[in-house]
């Protein structure tokens, strides 16, 4: 069994805005079992909200100012995907890309800020990534005397134009674009005239009552027929919503955020919250501003815990008013709630102190403290160390052949086998973790398992890369299991004649062993799962039931000897039974695997345009098997087997439908008994399952 939880939930939160962020953290201190994160960001670092003006005055560095989404992701345990989301399907709940592939989710939470209601031409303020990178370019180009304007008199646009006129000191002049009859209408007296005081003290130009409507060619357009030639215009306009939420048919408002209930959840998709810019909360509207988004980061939290477990969720109930502080450059700031107001400099070092702080507990999340073993390396670095791998092989190299004049024997960077004239050359992968706990024995298996699709075609086998996966142990334990595993597996692979040609092995989360497998065969005596004729008797060479031992096993319900029976049905080859057949006159065949009996007769018998009587009463069972059937244990595959089978009502399926791991050989023959008596004197444990009938392709019925 897995030791992780297996993923139930995937939680997938699109932006890393502020109240991700929060999200994110909560995640961190609280993993929820079964709930995969994802967190999907445009840019690798996100900004934070009340550093802004400060980063554009040069008082924080970039790192200051910012988060980095890549150590969020870690601390959270989520999944980053550093891209821009460009649709949403909501019938498909899955988000879209311009290149990569749709991410489908269950819950999804969006985080991705809103837009200035931009003019024509210009820069938007915001992506404030886009926008730094403009103004660095902006800064390197203006020469003495350049004027630049800045559009919208909300507070976002008093404060970038104090920090610009800071930041160009006397190289530029500034202009500030109030579509009101004074900056930060709305707001408290005290509040205006500090910001009136500030703006002209800072020698910006403002223009009152009046929009603009374009820039063009050095030109800023202005409602009341103005023409200003300014260098840039930069628009700090009201926040609308990116345009590909309200396409998606996501109930948004005029600005095109979305609408969400109290409790953050969309008003029209349960499955979809939102806050901060983008979000719009009915009947409590909140200004455009970090503080609410932040605000909003521990209810969305708890939110989307409780969606992700079914659980109702609790309503998010903000204060009416939140401290605003806006920086006034020369280090003085003005703060307000309601309508109490206050300036000055110690204003701006108690903002200075809040934003520290705010940052400083995203900024120190990490991880929880790791045991050094865990952090092990992926890629090649996960590969298992040279003197593991060159013990574990010691001793398995097979003696030198003439046909592999490159493998084990004499390795290199590949290996290299020479095929018959004449010959097909016939290919199969098989790759599984390890589902008993000896190494040795699941070696031998995984081995058999993965020969069986070549016995399964006729042909010989010849060569077999190996790929093994072990988990991380200290000392001597990796290599002695990697010894074990590839020891059974090669003991197996040679009593089959064929050759371990190389491979490749590294750390994992649990063992697992796979072969890729190459075999030789006659082109012109090929078996296939199409050649079945009516009156064929169906051969299975081996007794049914691994799924349903393994099941028991995992739940503790198996008795030794069931599992002991399983284990040497699922480690014994299908060599011994090919030779036998051909000499009967296979007509189709196949190797029963994962869909069952039914599920891979059912593909032969489509193949073929046949129909097949089956002795369901008769079926060969390993010991145990009917048994732990009957007590309603069954694998977890075998509901979906049982699913796509043509049957008759009532048809007892726990057999037909039990997926087997290294099951044996299902053939047709013309005459059964005397090929069934042949495989029995080999000591095939063989039965006859059925026969072929004419009948709608695929069906089964019972004898
Ligand atoms: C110059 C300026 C100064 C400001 N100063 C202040 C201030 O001092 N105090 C204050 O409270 N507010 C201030 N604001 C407003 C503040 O920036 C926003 O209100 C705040 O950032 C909103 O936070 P948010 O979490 O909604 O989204 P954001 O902070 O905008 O975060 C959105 C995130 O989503 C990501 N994203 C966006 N679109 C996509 C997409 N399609 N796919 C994937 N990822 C995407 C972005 O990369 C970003 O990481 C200022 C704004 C400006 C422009």
């Amino acid at each position: 069994m897995l030791a992780r939880a297996p993923v139930q939930t995937d939680l997938v939160l699109l932006g890393a805005g502020h109240a991700h962020a929060e999200v994110l953290r909560q995640a961190a201190m609280h993993p929820q079992p079964g709930v995969r994160l994802t967190l999907i960001a445009r840019e690798a670092d996100t900004p934070y909200s009340g550093m802004l003006p400060g980063l554009i005055r040069g008082e924080y560095a970039h790192a200051e100012a910012h988060l980095d989404c890549a150590r969020l992701a870690v601390a959270a345990g989520a999944r980053l995907v550093l891209d821009e989301a460009t649709r949403l399907d909501l019938s498909s709940r899955a988000i879209g890309f311009r290149e990569r592939p749709d991410i489908g989710y269950d819950v999804l939470s969006i985080d991705v800020g809103g837009q200035p209601a931009a003019g024509t031409g210009g820069t938007p303020v915001k992506p404030i990534g886009r926008f730094l990178a403009r103004l660095d370019v902006l800064e390197a180009r203006i020469g003495k005397g350049a004027r630049i304007a800045v559009i919208g008199g909300g507070a976002s646009g008093v404060e970038l134009a104090i920090a610009l006129a800071v930041r160009l000191a006397r190289r530029a002049r500034i202009l500030l674009i109030s579509a009101k009859s004074a900056p930060l209408a709305g707001t408290p007296m005290r509040v205006r005239r500090a910001a009136a005081q500030a703006l002209s003290s800072a020698g910006i130009e403002v223009y009152h009552n009046v929009r603009a409507t374009h820039f063009v060619d050095g030109q800023l357009h202005l409602t009341d027929g103005t023409v200003v030639a300014v260098e840039e215009a930069l628009w700090a306009t009201g926040v609308h919503g990116p345009g590909f939420l309200a396409q998606s048919g996501l109930v948004c408002d005029a600005a095109g955020c979305v609408r969400v209930a109290a409790t953050l959840q969309s008003i029209s998709h349960p499955g979809v919250f939102a806050a901060g810019d983008c979000a719009s909360v009915d009947g409590a509207p909140r200004p455009k501003a970090g503080v609410w988004a932040v605000r909003a980061g521990a209810p969305l939290a708890e939110n989307l815990r409780r969606a992700a477990a079914g659980r109702s969720l609790l309503p998010w109930r903000p204060q009416r008013n939140a401290l605003a502080i806006l920086g006034l450059g020369g280090g003085r700031a003005v703060a307000w709630r309601g309508e109490l107001a206050v300036a000055g400099r110690l204003v701006a070092r108690w903002k200075s102190r809040i934003d520290r702080r705010w940052m400083a507990m995203y900024q120190a999340l990490r991880p929880m403290p790791m045991d050094p073993d865990e952090a092990r390396c992926g890629g090649c670095g996960g590969k298992i160390g040279p003197d593991a791998l060159r013990a574990a092989l010691a001793g398995l190299a097979p003696a030198p052949r003439g046909d592999i004049p490159v493998g084990l024997a004499a390795a290199d960077d590949a290996a290299v086998a020479i095929p018959p004239p004449g010959m097909a050359v016939v290919q199969s992968v098989d790759h599984f973790r390890a589902f008993v706990d000896d190494p040795y024995v699941f070696g031998r298996i995984a081995a058999a398992h993965a020969l069986s699709d070549l016995h399964a075609m006729g042909a010989t086998p010849w060569t077999a890369l190996a790929i093994a996966t072990v988990p991380f142990m200290r000392g001597r334990k990796m290599q002695d299991d990697l010894t074990a595993m590839m020891r059974g597996a090669n003991e197996i692979l040679a009593a089959d004649g064929c050759a371990l040609v190389g491979g490749h092995s590294g750390e994992g989360m649990e063992a697992a062993l796979g072969f890729a497998v190459t075999g030789l065969a006659d082109p012109a005596a090929i078996w296939r799962k199409s050649g079945l004729r009516s009156g064929d008797t169906l051969i299975l060479t081996k007794p049914l039931g691994t799924g349903l031992v393994l099941a028991a096993q995992m739940r503790g319900e198996a008795r030794a000897v069931w599992l002991q029976a399983a284990i040497t049905s699922m480690s014994r080859s299908n060599a011994a039974a090919v030779a036998i057949m051909r000499v009967h006159g296979v007509t189709a065949c196949t190797d029963v695997t994962g869909f069952g009996l039914g599920g891979h007769l059912g593909e032969m018998l489509r193949a073929s345009g046949l129909a097949a009587s089956i002795d369901v009463a008769g079926l060969p069972a390993l010991p145990g098997a009917r048994e732990i059937a009957a007590a309603g244990i069954e694998s977890s595959l075998a509901p979906a087997n049982r699913a796509a089978l043509d049957v008759p009502q009532g048809m007892d399926l726990s057999l037909l439908a039990d997926p087997q791991t290294s099951g044996g050989l299902l053939a047709g023959v013309p005459d059964g008994a005397a090929c069934l008596a042949a495989l029995r004197a080999a000591g095939v444990d063989a039965a006859v399952v059925g026969h072929v009938t004419p009948g709608i392709p695929g069906q089964l019925h019972n004898r």
